[in-house]
This record gives structure tokens, C-alpha cells and sequence, in this order.
């Protein structure tokens, strides 16, 4: 299903909800890309020959890395970064997203490119401090998950890790991700980083069985002590890792429009979220890069409606487990809970 096509309930979208599982850096819409472009007077013609387009679209993972890499390349102040913070803000207050825990990955602006100096960690904090503070005045809570991009940031580099034992870090940082291409990077290799990241109290959230198998989600969990799995579609491979999932309640941040477009499935329809949600598997809906995917939660709630047979029951059941297996402040979590107990699905039969 093409997402301009699929309608936005008024249920879905006045339903109070939370986002796990959204990188800062794919969130980038094209307004907020053109606006960066301008601001650093940037030539976009070698990606896009005919100029920046009206809506972000690609052809398999290495024209998306292009696009991404692009996006990533505008990032070069603090300003730029508090900006988009601040973007990504407005389009969660405007689709009702109370909380959202937001990942960045701070290798990535850490490092120089080209004649540029990296920022430094003190100038990456100050802006997601500020982004943040702006986004609660649009009324959006945000905590960070930071990740390290696996096929960047390699096991015997320790840039990320250090930087979080750093005490630099931003207000609001609650968990370690692993982030990046999956296939010929392991998570194993990085069971250290995520022992020293619990050792300082963050959370270990990382992306596993998206474009790898089920070994690769067993070793998130064995290995990293993942709490919370980013994608995790390819754990119905094996029957036990699933029994295991199921037991640990191990939450599983599904995206199903990302999956559609990086090819993970082949349609949408195909998505394995009813067989997950049928094996009693703790599942959340989520918009991975909603700014380069062209989505936001409120589509991929209606697309999971559309096409999966998900429920308004369902919808409503998934947001109040979204908030359980956050990490937001008590105080957060329970004014999201009153809100949802107030909401009635129209589907119910009772
Ligand atoms: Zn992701």
C-alpha cells in the first residue's frame, strides 16, 4: 500500500500515543531538508538532478543510504540539530504523540567530514538539551536513546561508549541502541559497549531481526540484554527465540512502512505484525525514519488497519503497552495511562 493513499481515522488520529523507535536524523521532512540546504548553501543536484523533491522516494537500501547520508551531511551545528529536534516535534504534537523516545546517533556528528571539524559533545548536547526544552513547549516529552551505527562504528572503536560514560550527555538519554545495516555486522562483538552502557544505567534497546534472522535478535538478547528489540519481524524464524520473547516480555518495535520500502518484505500485506501479535508477542508500531519514508504514526497506524486487520481494541491495547515499556519519567507514563483510559474504541463489541 502506498502511503498517501491510506486514510487517517479521526479515532486514530485523536488516540493520545508513543513513538519508541525514531531516529533523529531520518526524521528530517523535506521542508526541514530545504530549509538546511539553503541555510548551508548546499547543491543537492548530485542527488537529486532536478532538485530537492516533493516527497522523499528510493530505490532499495544503497539509493536510500545516498539520500540519508545527504541529510546527514546538513547537520553541522548545533543550531541544525536543535532545529530538527524541534521539527520532529511539531509533526509528533500534531498527530497527538505525547512522548517519543528519540534515537541519535552521535558518532556520526562527531565525526569531521570532508574540511569539516566534527561537533564537539558539549555543542551535541547543548542542542538536543534545547531541542528537547522547545519540544515540551509544543507539549512532547522526548528521551534519547543514543546508538551506535554498527557499520560506521566498529567493535574495537569505543567514540560512542566513552562519550556516554562521558557525563556530556544530554538531559533525558535513557537507553543504548545498535543502529545501522545488520547484515556482516553482529551484535555479539559489542556485548562489551552494552555492559559498560547498563553499568551507567541506560537501558539496551537494539535493532535486531530487521534485515538478519533470528540468531541475530537471539543475540541481541543474549548478548546486549535487550530489553526492547528495534524491528525484530524476523524472529518468527524460530519458535524458540519466540517462547523466549514472549516469556522475557521483550517488546518489539515494529515499522512496517520501513520494512515495505528497505525490502525487508516484499509487500505489505505480507507483514509479519498479525503473526506477531498472534504468538503473544509485545508489540509496538513506530515510524523508523518518517521523514525519508514519507510516514508518521498516524499512517502507520491506519496502514496496519488498512492492510493487517489491526483493531481500534488493538490500537489502544499496543499505545498503553508502548508506554509500559518506555522509559519515561513515572510521572509521564501515568498522564499518558489517564489519558488512554479515557479513550473508547468505536470497534468494541461490548
Ligand atoms: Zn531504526
Amino acid at each position: 500500500m502506498n502511503n498517501s493513499s491510506v486514510t487517517v481515522s479521526p479515532w486514530i488520529a485523536a488516540l493520545p500515543k508513543v513513538e519508541l523507535h525514531v531516529h533523529l536524523e531520518g526524521s528530517m521532512s523535506v521542508a526541514t531538508v530545504e530549509e538546511l540546504t539553503r541555510r548551508h548553501g548546499i547543491d543537492p543536484t548530485p542527488v537529486w538532478p532536478d532538485g530537492l523533491p516533493e516527497r522523499f522516494s528510493f530505490d532499495g537500501f544503497p539509493d536510500f543510504a545516498n539520500q540519508f547520508f545527504y541529510g546527514l551531511s546538513l547537520l553541522r551545528t548545533g543550531d541544525d540539530l536543535a532545529t530538527v529536534v524541534e521539527d520532529l516535534a511539531v509533526s509528533l504534537a500534531s498527530q497527538n504523540v505525547r512522548y517519543a523516545e528519540v534515537t541519535t546517533t552521535a558518532y556520526t556528528h562527531f565525526l569531521g567530514r570532508g574540511d569539516r571539524v566534527g561537533m564537539s559533545a558539549t555543542e551535541y548536547r547543548d542542542a538536543l538539551n534545547a531541542g528537547r526544552r522547545r519540544a515540551r513547549d509544543h507539549g512532547v516529552e522526548m528521551g534519547w536513546v543514543i546508538d551506535i551505527p554498527r557499520d560506521l562504528e566498529m567493535p574495537d572503536s569505543t567514540v560512542t561508549i566513552d562519550y556516554l560514560e562521558s557525563g556530556l550527555t544530554p538531559d533525558g538519554l535513557v537507553a543504548l541502541g545498535l543502529g545501522g545495516y545488520e547484515v556482516g555486522f553482529p551484535a555479539g562483538p559489542y556485548a562489551d559497549h552494552f555492559a559498560r552502557a547498563r553499568a551507567v544505567g541506560l537501558h539496551s534497546v537494539p535493532h535486531a531481526g530487521e534485515t538478519e534472522g533470528a540468531h541475530s535478535v537471539r543475540s541481541a538478547v543474549e548478548d546486549l540484554g535487550a530489553e526492547r528489540i528495534g524491528h525484530g519481524v524476523r524472529c518468527l524464524e524460530d519458535p524458540e527465540l519466540v517462547a523466549t520473547l514472549v516469556d522475557q516480555q521483550i517488546m518489539m518495535e515494529v515499522c512496517p512502512t520501513s520494512n515495505d520500502l528497505l525490502q525487508v518484505i516484499e509487500r505489505i500485506e505480507d507483514h509479519a505484525l498479525p503473526a506477531m501479535m498472534a504468538a503473544g508477542l509485545r508489540v509496538c508500531l513506530n515510524t523508523d525514519d518518517p521523514g525519508w519514508f514519507a510516514t508518521n504514526l498516524n499512517t502507520e497506524l491506519a496502514i496496519s488497519s488498512a492492510s493487517l486487520g489491526v483493531t481500534e481494541s488493538q490500537h489502544l491495547a499496543m499505545q498503553l503497552d508502548a508506554v509500559e515499556a518506555s522509559f519515561a519519567e513515572p510521572v509521564v507514563k501515568a498522564a499518558i495511562r489517564s489519558e488512554l483510559a479515557d479513550v473508547r474504541p468505536t470497534d468494541s463489541r461490548n
